[in-house]
Protein backbone atom coordinates (compact mmCIF):
# COMPACT_ATOMS: atom_id res chain seq x y z
CA UNK A 1 0.00 0.00 0.00
CA UNK A 2 1.15 3.50 -1.06
CA UNK A 3 1.09 6.16 1.90
CA UNK A 4 -1.85 7.81 -0.07
CA UNK A 5 -3.57 4.29 0.12
CA UNK A 6 -2.47 3.83 4.08
CA UNK A 7 -3.52 7.58 5.13
CA UNK A 8 -7.18 6.69 3.67
CA UNK A 9 -7.42 3.81 5.29
CA UNK A 10 -6.39 5.92 8.49
CA UNK A 11 -8.84 9.00 7.64
CA UNK A 12 -11.87 6.88 6.71
CA UNK A 13 -11.80 7.50 3.29
CA UNK A 14 -14.58 6.48 0.97
CA UNK A 15 -15.10 7.23 -2.97
CA UNK A 16 -14.76 9.62 -4.14
CA UNK A 17 -12.82 11.07 -1.67
CA UNK A 18 -8.95 10.70 -2.20
CA UNK A 19 -5.51 11.92 -0.94
CA UNK A 20 -4.45 14.53 -2.93
CA UNK A 21 -0.73 15.41 -1.68
CA UNK A 22 0.89 14.75 1.35
CA UNK A 23 3.25 17.13 2.48
CA UNK A 24 5.88 17.00 5.19
CA UNK A 25 7.74 20.26 6.21
CA UNK A 26 10.90 19.86 7.89
CA UNK A 27 11.41 23.38 8.94
CA UNK A 28 7.87 23.86 9.84
CA UNK A 29 7.56 20.99 11.60
CA UNK A 30 4.09 19.61 10.07
CA UNK A 31 2.75 17.52 7.67
CA UNK A 32 -0.36 18.79 5.14
CA UNK A 33 -2.59 16.25 4.19
CA UNK A 34 -4.64 17.63 1.16
CA UNK A 35 -7.96 15.46 0.16
CA UNK A 36 -9.93 16.56 -2.74
CA UNK A 37 -12.73 14.81 -4.74
CA UNK A 38 -11.95 14.39 -8.75
CA UNK A 39 -13.91 16.60 -10.94
CA UNK A 40 -17.76 15.28 -11.38
CA UNK A 41 -18.19 13.81 -8.31
CA UNK A 42 -21.43 13.32 -6.88
CA UNK A 43 -22.54 12.86 -3.17
CA UNK A 44 -25.66 12.34 -1.25
CA UNK A 45 -27.99 14.80 -0.34
CA UNK A 46 -27.97 14.98 3.58
CA UNK A 47 -31.82 14.86 3.67
CA UNK A 48 -32.87 12.70 1.18
CA UNK A 49 -29.88 11.06 0.42
CA UNK A 50 -30.36 10.92 -3.59
CA UNK A 51 -27.05 11.14 -5.11
CA UNK A 52 -26.49 15.18 -6.22
CA UNK A 53 -24.06 17.13 -8.27
CA UNK A 54 -21.36 19.49 -6.71
CA UNK A 55 -23.32 23.44 -6.25
CA UNK A 56 -19.95 25.46 -4.92
CA UNK A 57 -16.81 24.04 -2.68
CA UNK A 58 -14.75 26.12 0.29
CA UNK A 59 -11.02 25.27 0.97
CA UNK A 60 -10.81 24.30 4.49
CA UNK A 61 -8.54 23.03 6.85
CA UNK A 62 -8.77 20.91 10.34
CA UNK A 63 -6.37 20.08 12.65
CA UNK A 64 -5.52 16.47 12.75
CA UNK A 65 -3.60 14.30 15.35
CA UNK A 66 -0.06 14.16 14.94
CA UNK A 67 2.16 12.51 12.79
CA UNK A 68 4.60 11.54 15.33
CA UNK A 69 5.65 14.77 17.16
CA UNK A 70 4.61 16.62 14.02
CA UNK A 71 1.52 19.16 14.02
CA UNK A 72 -1.44 17.86 11.21
CA UNK A 73 -3.49 19.67 9.21
CA UNK A 74 -5.77 18.36 6.95
CA UNK A 75 -7.11 20.65 3.75
CA UNK A 76 -10.32 19.50 1.73
CA UNK A 77 -12.59 21.88 -0.12
CA UNK A 78 -16.15 21.09 2.05
CA UNK A 79 -18.84 21.91 -0.28
CA UNK A 80 -22.50 21.91 -0.66
CA UNK A 81 -24.53 19.51 -3.67
CA UNK A 82 -27.66 20.95 -5.43
CA UNK A 83 -30.30 18.30 -4.72
CA UNK A 84 -33.40 18.63 -7.56
CA UNK A 85 -35.80 18.37 -3.68
CA UNK A 86 -33.94 20.15 -1.09
CA UNK A 87 -31.73 22.73 -2.98
CA UNK A 88 -28.38 23.82 -1.71
CA UNK A 89 -27.38 21.78 0.90
CA UNK A 90 -24.05 21.25 2.82
CA UNK A 91 -21.98 17.86 2.84
CA UNK A 92 -20.78 16.90 5.98
CA UNK A 93 -17.43 15.75 6.04
CA UNK A 94 -16.62 11.86 6.48
CA UNK A 95 -13.85 13.07 8.90
CA UNK A 96 -15.32 15.96 11.05
CA UNK A 97 -17.91 17.25 12.87
CA UNK A 98 -19.94 20.32 11.21
CA UNK A 99 -18.37 23.30 11.89
CA UNK A 100 -15.46 21.94 14.07
CA UNK A 101 -12.09 22.40 12.72
CA UNK A 102 -10.33 19.83 14.25
CA UNK A 103 -11.17 16.22 13.03
CA UNK A 104 -12.77 13.54 14.44
CA UNK A 105 -9.84 11.52 15.92
CA UNK A 106 -8.53 14.67 17.07
CA UNK A 107 -11.80 15.52 19.11
CA UNK A 108 -11.68 11.80 20.39
CA UNK A 109 -8.59 12.56 21.68
CA UNK A 110 -9.41 15.46 23.25
CA UNK A 111 -12.66 13.88 24.78
CA UNK A 112 -9.84 10.81 26.25
CA UNK A 113 -7.72 13.62 27.61
CA UNK A 114 -10.30 15.36 29.73
CA UNK A 115 -10.74 12.36 31.34
CA UNK A 116 -7.41 12.53 32.91
CA UNK A 117 -6.75 16.01 33.36
CA UNK A 118 -8.53 19.72 33.28
CA UNK A 119 -9.14 21.34 29.87
CA UNK A 120 -6.52 24.10 30.69
CA UNK A 121 -3.98 21.04 31.05
CA UNK A 122 -4.83 19.37 27.81
CA UNK A 123 -5.14 22.84 25.92
CA UNK A 124 -1.60 23.40 26.96
CA UNK A 125 0.37 20.04 26.28
CA UNK A 126 -1.72 20.09 22.74
CA UNK A 127 -0.65 23.84 21.68
CA UNK A 128 -4.47 24.85 21.30
CA UNK A 129 -6.59 27.42 22.83
CA UNK A 130 -8.62 26.06 26.36
CA UNK A 131 -11.60 27.65 24.78
CA UNK A 132 -11.21 25.01 21.86
CA UNK A 133 -11.25 22.36 23.82
CA UNK A 134 -14.05 23.23 26.10
CA UNK A 135 -16.16 23.72 22.19
CA UNK A 136 -15.31 20.01 22.14
CA UNK A 137 -16.15 18.90 25.31
CA UNK A 138 -19.50 20.92 25.34
CA UNK A 139 -20.35 19.34 21.60
CA UNK A 140 -19.94 15.98 23.06
CA UNK A 141 -21.45 16.72 26.45
CA UNK A 142 -24.36 18.47 24.66
CA UNK A 143 -24.78 15.21 22.32
CA UNK A 144 -24.43 12.87 24.79
CA UNK A 145 -27.59 14.69 26.57
CA UNK A 146 -29.92 14.80 23.86
CA UNK A 147 -29.69 11.26 23.80
CA UNK A 148 -30.74 10.96 27.34
CA UNK A 149 -34.35 11.29 28.39
CA UNK A 150 -34.61 12.97 31.30
CA UNK A 151 -38.37 13.88 30.72
CA UNK A 152 -39.87 11.19 32.65
CA UNK A 153 -38.02 11.93 36.37
CA UNK A 154 -40.21 11.27 39.02
CA UNK A 155 -38.28 10.77 41.37
CA UNK A 156 -35.07 12.65 41.61
CA UNK A 157 -32.62 12.78 44.47
CA UNK A 158 -30.89 15.58 45.44
CA UNK A 159 -27.52 15.91 47.21
CA UNK A 160 -24.78 18.22 48.37
CA UNK A 161 -21.26 17.46 47.01
CA UNK A 162 -18.41 19.21 47.36
CA UNK A 163 -14.88 19.54 45.00
CA UNK A 164 -12.92 20.28 48.15
CA UNK A 165 -9.96 21.16 46.00
CA UNK A 166 -11.38 24.16 44.82
CA UNK A 167 -13.69 24.70 48.02
CA UNK A 168 -16.56 24.98 45.59
CA UNK A 169 -20.27 23.40 46.70
CA UNK A 170 -22.25 21.75 44.20
CA UNK A 171 -25.72 20.07 44.50
CA UNK A 172 -26.03 16.90 42.32
CA UNK A 173 -29.61 16.15 40.18
CA UNK A 174 -29.94 12.44 39.91
CA UNK A 175 -32.63 9.71 38.69
CA UNK A 176 -33.22 7.47 41.86
CA UNK A 177 -35.04 5.05 40.01
CA UNK A 178 -32.74 4.62 36.82
CA UNK A 179 -29.74 5.36 38.69
CA UNK A 180 -27.91 8.26 37.07
CA UNK A 181 -26.60 11.83 37.61
CA UNK A 182 -29.49 14.27 35.25
CA UNK A 183 -27.35 17.87 36.30
CA UNK A 184 -24.78 19.47 38.30
CA UNK A 185 -25.63 22.91 39.61
CA UNK A 186 -23.04 24.95 41.09
CA UNK A 187 -24.46 26.60 44.89
CA UNK A 188 -26.42 25.00 47.58
CA UNK A 189 -28.56 27.47 48.16
CA UNK A 190 -32.81 27.10 47.45
CA UNK A 191 -32.59 28.52 43.79
CA UNK A 192 -30.30 25.77 42.81
CA UNK A 193 -33.78 24.38 41.94
CA UNK A 194 -34.75 26.85 40.16
CA UNK A 195 -31.49 26.61 37.67
CA UNK A 196 -32.09 23.10 37.53
CA UNK A 197 -35.75 23.27 35.90
CA UNK A 198 -34.53 26.30 33.86
CA UNK A 199 -31.66 24.30 32.47
CA UNK A 200 -33.80 21.58 31.86
CA UNK A 201 -37.04 22.26 30.53
CA UNK A 202 -38.24 19.07 29.59
CA UNK A 203 -38.98 17.96 33.16
CA UNK A 204 -42.32 18.75 33.89
CA UNK A 205 -42.33 19.66 37.81
CA UNK A 206 -45.59 18.54 38.02
CA UNK A 207 -44.85 15.26 37.20
CA UNK A 208 -42.18 14.64 40.25
CA UNK A 209 -43.73 12.41 42.53
CA UNK A 210 -41.15 12.43 45.26
CA UNK A 211 -38.07 14.53 45.99
CA UNK A 212 -35.71 12.61 48.10
CA UNK A 213 -32.84 14.66 50.34
CA UNK A 214 -31.10 15.34 53.43
CA UNK A 215 -33.08 17.52 55.83
CA UNK A 216 -31.32 20.99 54.38
CA UNK A 217 -33.08 23.96 55.24
CA UNK A 218 -32.34 25.32 52.18
CA UNK A 219 -33.14 22.05 49.81
CA UNK A 220 -36.55 21.71 51.75
CA UNK A 221 -37.45 25.47 50.40
CA UNK A 222 -36.10 25.12 47.29
CA UNK A 223 -37.86 22.07 46.74
CA UNK A 224 -41.41 23.41 48.30
CA UNK A 225 -41.25 26.48 46.44
CA UNK A 226 -40.47 25.38 42.75
CA UNK A 227 -41.35 21.80 42.71
CA UNK A 228 -44.88 22.49 45.11
CA UNK A 229 -46.72 19.22 44.05
CA UNK A 230 -43.87 16.82 44.96
CA UNK A 231 -43.41 14.95 48.30
CA UNK A 232 -40.20 15.26 49.32
CA UNK A 233 -38.62 12.42 51.33
CA UNK A 234 -35.82 11.49 53.55
CA UNK A 235 -34.81 7.98 53.08
CA UNK A 236 -32.96 5.74 55.18
CA UNK A 237 -29.23 6.85 53.12
CA UNK A 238 -29.85 10.17 53.92
CA UNK A 239 -31.10 9.90 57.53
CA UNK A 240 -28.34 7.31 58.12
CA UNK A 241 -25.76 10.06 56.84
CA UNK A 242 -27.19 12.38 58.92
CA UNK A 243 -27.05 10.51 61.82
CA UNK A 244 -23.17 9.61 61.25
CA UNK A 245 -22.70 13.42 61.05
CA UNK A 246 -23.91 13.73 64.50
CA UNK A 247 -21.89 10.84 66.00
CA UNK A 248 -18.60 12.20 64.09
CA UNK A 249 -19.02 15.49 65.43
CA UNK A 250 -19.34 13.67 69.01
CA UNK A 251 -16.13 11.50 68.05
CA UNK A 252 -13.62 14.52 67.08
CA UNK A 253 -14.74 16.03 70.41
CA UNK A 254 -13.55 12.98 72.44
CA UNK A 255 -10.75 11.67 70.45
CA UNK A 256 -8.73 14.60 71.78
CA UNK A 257 -8.78 13.39 74.94
CA UNK A 258 -9.11 9.47 73.87
CA UNK A 259 -6.30 8.23 71.31
CA UNK A 260 -8.41 5.47 70.89
CA UNK A 261 -11.25 7.22 68.81
CA UNK A 262 -8.16 8.69 66.13
CA UNK A 263 -8.99 7.57 62.77
CA UNK A 264 -12.29 5.43 63.60
CA UNK A 265 -14.40 7.43 61.50
CA UNK A 266 -14.97 4.81 58.63
CA UNK A 267 -15.28 2.15 61.59
CA UNK A 268 -18.40 3.65 63.21
CA UNK A 269 -19.78 4.71 59.67
CA UNK A 270 -19.58 1.05 58.48
CA UNK A 271 -22.08 -1.50 58.76
CA UNK A 272 -20.18 -3.81 61.33
CA UNK A 273 -20.31 -6.33 58.48
CA UNK A 274 -18.53 -4.74 56.31
CA UNK A 275 -15.61 -4.02 58.99
CA UNK A 276 -12.44 -5.83 58.64
CA UNK A 277 -11.01 -7.73 61.33
CA UNK A 278 -8.91 -4.95 62.74
CA UNK A 279 -11.58 -2.62 62.84
CA UNK A 280 -14.59 -5.13 64.04
CA UNK A 281 -11.76 -5.60 67.13
CA UNK A 282 -11.48 -1.17 67.24
CA UNK A 283 -15.45 -1.53 67.61
CA UNK A 284 -15.43 -3.66 69.85
CA UNK A 285 -13.04 -1.96 72.46
CA UNK A 286 -14.75 1.08 71.42
CA UNK A 287 -18.23 -0.23 72.38
CA UNK A 288 -16.79 -1.42 76.41
CA UNK A 289 -15.95 2.17 76.87
CA UNK A 290 -17.99 4.94 78.51
CA UNK A 291 -18.27 7.68 76.47
CA UNK A 292 -20.01 9.71 74.66
CA UNK A 293 -19.61 8.28 71.36
CA UNK A 294 -20.48 4.83 72.27
CA UNK A 295 -23.98 5.78 73.83
CA UNK A 296 -24.17 7.55 70.41
CA UNK A 297 -23.35 4.49 68.40
CA UNK A 298 -26.42 2.91 70.26
CA UNK A 299 -28.69 5.62 68.91
CA UNK A 300 -27.16 5.11 65.37
CA UNK A 301 -27.81 0.94 66.33
CA UNK A 302 -31.35 0.99 67.45
CA UNK A 303 -32.35 3.80 64.60
CA UNK A 304 -30.80 1.41 61.78
CA UNK A 305 -33.59 -1.32 63.21
CA UNK A 306 -36.62 0.91 61.27
CA UNK A 307 -36.01 -0.43 58.59
CA UNK A 308 -36.02 -3.65 58.52
CA UNK A 309 -39.41 -3.28 61.08
CA UNK A 310 -43.13 -4.45 59.23
CA UNK A 311 -44.91 -1.38 58.26
CA UNK A 312 -47.00 -1.01 61.20
CA UNK A 313 -44.79 -0.92 63.42
CA UNK A 314 -42.67 1.69 62.16
CA UNK A 315 -44.78 5.28 63.51
CA UNK A 316 -44.48 4.15 67.15
CA UNK A 317 -40.72 2.75 66.99
CA UNK A 318 -39.76 5.94 65.32
CA UNK A 319 -41.72 8.26 67.34
CA UNK A 320 -40.04 6.78 70.44
CA UNK A 321 -36.95 6.88 68.78
CA UNK A 322 -36.74 10.47 68.58
CA UNK A 323 -38.46 10.81 72.39
CA UNK A 324 -35.47 8.93 73.39
CA UNK A 325 -32.63 10.47 71.85
CA UNK A 326 -34.37 14.06 72.87
CA UNK A 327 -33.60 12.85 76.60
CA UNK A 328 -29.93 11.96 75.36
CA UNK A 329 -28.19 15.05 76.80
CA UNK A 330 -26.04 14.76 73.73
CA UNK A 331 -26.66 18.48 71.45
CA UNK A 332 -25.67 16.97 68.71
CA UNK A 333 -28.15 13.76 68.85
CA UNK A 334 -30.98 15.99 70.28
CA UNK A 335 -30.33 18.61 67.61
CA UNK A 336 -30.95 15.39 64.88
CA UNK A 337 -33.50 13.83 66.77
CA UNK A 338 -35.21 17.56 66.40
CA UNK A 339 -34.88 17.79 63.23
CA UNK A 340 -36.37 13.69 62.41
CA UNK A 341 -39.69 15.27 64.67
CA UNK A 342 -40.07 17.90 62.26
CA UNK A 343 -39.89 15.90 59.25
CA UNK A 344 -40.98 13.12 59.93
CA UNK A 345 -43.66 12.37 57.72
CA UNK A 346 -40.93 12.92 54.50
CA UNK A 347 -39.13 9.76 56.96
CA UNK A 348 -41.90 7.68 56.37
CA UNK A 349 -43.14 8.50 53.22
CA UNK A 350 -39.49 7.26 52.39
CA UNK A 351 -40.50 3.97 54.02
CA UNK A 352 -44.02 3.53 52.66
CA UNK A 353 -42.76 4.24 49.12
CA UNK A 354 -39.74 2.27 49.77
CA UNK A 355 -37.35 5.15 47.89
CA UNK A 356 -33.69 4.62 48.39
CA UNK A 357 -30.94 6.96 47.47
CA UNK A 358 -28.29 4.68 48.51
CA UNK A 359 -27.28 4.87 44.52
CA UNK A 360 -25.94 8.39 45.13
CA UNK A 361 -22.55 7.36 46.61
CA UNK A 362 -21.87 4.48 44.14
CA UNK A 363 -22.67 7.13 41.20
CA UNK A 364 -20.16 9.61 42.10
CA UNK A 365 -17.59 6.57 42.59
CA UNK A 366 -18.31 5.14 39.35
CA UNK A 367 -18.55 8.01 37.26
CA UNK A 368 -16.24 10.40 38.42
CA UNK A 369 -15.16 11.54 34.81
CA UNK A 370 -18.13 12.42 33.83
CA UNK A 371 -19.37 14.33 36.80
CA UNK A 372 -16.06 16.21 36.37
CA UNK A 373 -16.98 17.06 33.01
CA UNK A 374 -20.33 18.21 33.87
CA UNK A 375 -19.38 19.94 36.41
CA UNK A 376 -16.29 21.98 34.30
CA UNK A 377 -19.05 22.59 31.11
CA UNK A 378 -22.05 23.64 33.85
CA UNK A 379 -19.90 24.98 36.42
CA UNK A 380 -17.10 26.86 34.66
CA UNK A 381 -15.36 28.60 38.04
CA UNK A 382 -14.63 24.67 39.10
ZN1 LIG B 1 -32.38 15.94 -1.24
Amino acid sequence: MDSEGLFSKLLCLEEPWKIKEIRFDHNEKRVDITIDFPRGSKFPCPVCHESAGVHDTTERTWRHLNIFQYPTYVHARELRILCSEHGKKTVDMPWASRGSGFSLHFEAMIVEMCREMPPLAVSRMIGISDDSVWRILRHYVEEARKEQDISDISVPGVDEFSVEKHHVYATLFYDIRNSRIIHIEEGKESEVFLRFLQKNPFIDPKGIEHVSMDMDPSFISGAEKYIPDSQIVFDHFHVIKMMNDALDKIRRKEARENVILKGTRYTLFMNPDKLSEKQKEKLKDIRKLDLQVTHAYHFKESLQRLWSLRNEMVVDYLAKWISWARRSRMPEIIRLAKSMWRHMEGILEAIRSGISSGIVEGLKKQDPYRIQAVLWLQCPRI
